[in-house]
């Protein structure tokens, strides 16, 4: 095979292993090393006196070693202590060669760089990197700062960045800057090749993670503009599919009459958005935001009873089984009175049910049928389905839009897709993050709605709060007592919520007090659910299972632990849970002193609103996105080195040039859009 100048195998280092590595990573030809960034850099431009070392900071020393010896402490290490004459440091391996023990001898000279930390002998590093000085060299220290980059098992940083810097000599040069100048200078950016170079190994003083650099903003808007054409490449393609056109006769409007209540100006407002998309031979791709309780899923409802109504099948997804068994209830209500039959998918049904139900999508029978993912992954048949509607799935990014597209997709016909979140999302970030949807909004809550009257508490007041819940409980109203998950293990969490769940049992024991967690079984989750909505519990103890979507209207009051720990947004869902009947609710948000400064300012962006968009924007400002998205930003949203809370004021600009860049320079757009999206969205392959 003839080798391209741009093959990896070309460079020193790159064999078959380390070549796959580097696949892996997304990484196939030197060029793309080029666009490799690094996640953040070390400073090894100076030396720092072991006299003046803080702990836990990352810092450079060099000195003389003085003692080297293998001791056991429990495990077997090796302990190297060195001085520079200010001061003795000790340096701490677990994990060593003979060779690198024999090399470390006393009366040499070592330089190694790594955190410190402060131990009761004085100062000391865990496996800090090091190298030998050798004292006839001049071991000159680098100019600019060391850079850090993403990677895998066994492709050191060392190894990273000697790769790196080859593929600067080898590529820099010749690199293509595919922003023509006329954007480029629009947008007051620099030349590619020096923020690609700079970005490798900027100098010291160029350096403020906070602010954009030269060459990072001319990286950072690279980026953003390729995921900006991304996102409506992707928009084109998927109006491209065929889908089937749904025209109401009747049947909506039988549904609103037969309605408890008056839909919102906003209802009608989405619903309106709605069928005008469900009409065209086209398929609707539409995010619905709307705060918790602002009555999506009626929204969802108006737009089955069209589809129906052309005579086409639904189906409703959500997160989990409790949720889905809700719809099921809420949707029974108000389409059984219309001779309209649903579907409930579970895990666990029998076999024989299994099969009828399986039967009644197969034939049509079922015209709306609600589950969890199980929807697209299991053998379901359906008749003919042309709606298909996602609830509060903030985390239903791209690559899930695209393979439900591909499992929905039958004789070439797409059904039309509805994606529901209850997490407002800044407008900036629903450009980023959602940008291939078309945006409806319930700006709106139903009228008659109680107050709810938020409270941020120092945990020691935990008794005055069951005070207050007894109080709720006498009205004949019912509590939530969330213990979000805090630990990193399941287990640790399960027992948590225990432990609390023992105590209230015990504090309110002529109450009903139940529980709720994730490692509960699918049953007993439900059973307890099912009770505390039909008011057979007074108080439940529950982690953020209940965070999505559950609909109690009686229950008036939440205590939420360890508040500090959550975001803003979550919070703000998880209050959504109270608040949804007429009653006056309360919520009590507890903390554990004392409080940092963000801490504080977040609580108080929580106590003071009620506003998820205010929330969530104030949410992005305080802590970044990833919170507001459940997942690492970056995953989601897919970007390498933009962060949308930092680069958001970007956006509208970088909107403005993209038609010009796209009309004008369609083949440097296409690359562009390779060059940083890479693979990671196929949306010619849908
Ligand atoms: P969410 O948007 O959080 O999913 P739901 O669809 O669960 O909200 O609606 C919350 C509650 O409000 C439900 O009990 C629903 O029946 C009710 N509801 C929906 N729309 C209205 C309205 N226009 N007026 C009064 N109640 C409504
Ligand atoms: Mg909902």
């Amino acid at each position: 095979m003839k080798m391209e100048t741009d093959d990896l195998r070309l460079l020193k280092g790159v064999g078959p292993s380390v070549e796959t590595k580097l696949n892996n990573l997304d990484i196939y030809k030197q060029t793309d090393l080029l666009f490799h960034l690094p996640s953040r850099y070390e400073d090894r431009t100076v030396i720092n006196r072991i006299g003046a070392l803080e702990s836990d900071k990352e810092a450079q020393v060099e000195g003389e070693i003085l003692l080297s010896s293998m001791v056991f402490r429990g495990r077997r290490m090796l302990m190297v202590q060195i001085s520079d004459g200010t001061g003795i440091m000790t340096l701490r391996f677990f994990t060593f060669n003979k060779y690198q023990k024999d090399a470390l001898k006393k009366g040499l000279t070592i330089r190694c760089f790594g955190k410190t930390r402060k131990a009761s002998a004085g100062i000391e590093m865990i496996h800090p990197s090091y190298e030998i000085l050798d004292s006839n060299k001049e071991n000159n220290l680098p100019k600019t700062l060391t850079p850090v980059y993403p990677t895998t098992q066994g492709l050191s940083q060392g190894k990273f960045r000697l790769l790196i810097s080859q593929a600067l000599e080898n590529k820099l040069e010749s690199l293509e800057d595919l922003l023509p100048s006329k954007i480029a200078s629009e947008l007051g950016l620099g030349s590619l090749k020096d923020a690609i170079k700079n970005t490798h190994g900027p100098k010291k003083d160029e350096l403020d993670i906070n602010k954009l650099s030269p060459a990072k903003k001319r990286l950072v808007t690279e980026e953003l503009i390729a995921n900006q054409i991304g996102m409506r490449q992707i928009k084109r393609a998927s109006k491209k599919q065929s889908s089937v056109p749904l025209r109401q006769t009747n049947l909506k409007d039988r549904l609103i009459s037969g309605l408890p209540f008056e839909l919102t100006g906003s209802q009608k407002k989405v619903e309106e958005q709605i069928s005008a998309d469900l009409a065209l031979d086209q398929p609707m791709m539409r995010l619905l935001q709307g705060d918790v309780g602002s009555g999506k899923t009626v929204v969802a409802g108006m737009a089955m009873s069209i589809a129906i109504d052309s005579g086409f099948q639904s189906a409703l997804m959500a997160p989990t089984e409790l949720l889905a068994e809700q719809h099921k209830q809420s949707l029974d209500q108000w389409f059984k009175p219309l001779g309209i039959k649903t579907a409930l998918l579970k895990s666990k049904i029998k076999a024989s049910k299994k099969r009828l139900l399986k039967e009644g999508i197969a034939n049509g029978d079922c015209q709306i049928i609600i589950g969890t993912h199980a929807l697209f992954q299991e053998s379901i048949e359906y008749n003919n389905l042309a709606l298909v509607v996602v609830d509060e799935q903030h985390r239903f990014g791209v690559e899930q839009r695209f393979s439900l597209i591909k499992k929905a997709k039958r004789d070439g016909i797409v059904p039309h897709q509805l994606i529901m979140t209850a997490t407002p999302i800044p407008r900036t970030l629903a450009m980023t993050a959602y940008g291939d949807l078309d945006n409806s909004i319930i700006a709106e809550l139903p009228s008659g709605r109680g107050e709810i009257t938020t409270l941020c508490l120092s945990e020691d007041k935990r008794s005055e709060v069951i005070k207050k819940a007894l109080r709720e409980i006498k009205k004949g109203r019912q509590v939530y007592w969330v213990c979000p998950l805090i630990e990193e293990s399941e287990e640790q969490n399960r027992e948590s919520a225990e432990a609390t769940f023992k105590k209230l049992s015990k504090d309110l024991s002529s109450h009903r007090v139940g529980l709720v967690h994730g490692k509960l079984s699918v049953d007993k989750k439900n059973k307890a659910m099912s009770d505390f909505k039909k008011n057979k519990l007074d108080l439940l103890v529950a982690t953020t299972v209940i965070e999505v979507g559950v609909d109690v209207p009686n229950a008036s009051m939440m205590v939420i632990e360890n508040t500090e720990r959550l975001g803003l947004s979550q919070l703000h869902q998880l209050r959504g849970r109270i608040g949804r009947g007429e009653h006056e609710s309360f919520c009590l948000m507890l903390y554990k002193n004392p409080l940092g400064e963000t801490a504080k300012q977040r609580l108080e962006v929580i106590r003071s609103s009620r506003d998820g968009f205010y929330i969530s924007e104030k949410d992005l400002e305080l802590r970044g996105p990833g919170e507001i998205l459940g997942v690492r930003q970056k995953g989601v949203v897919g970007l390498k080195i933009a962060d949308i809370s930092r680069d958001a004021y970007l956006i509208p600009k970088i909107n403005k040039v993209c038609d010009q860049f796209e009309n004008d320079f369609p083949r440097e757009s296409e690359k562009l859009v390779r060059r940083w999206i890479g693979k990671q969205i196929n949306y010619r392959n849908v």
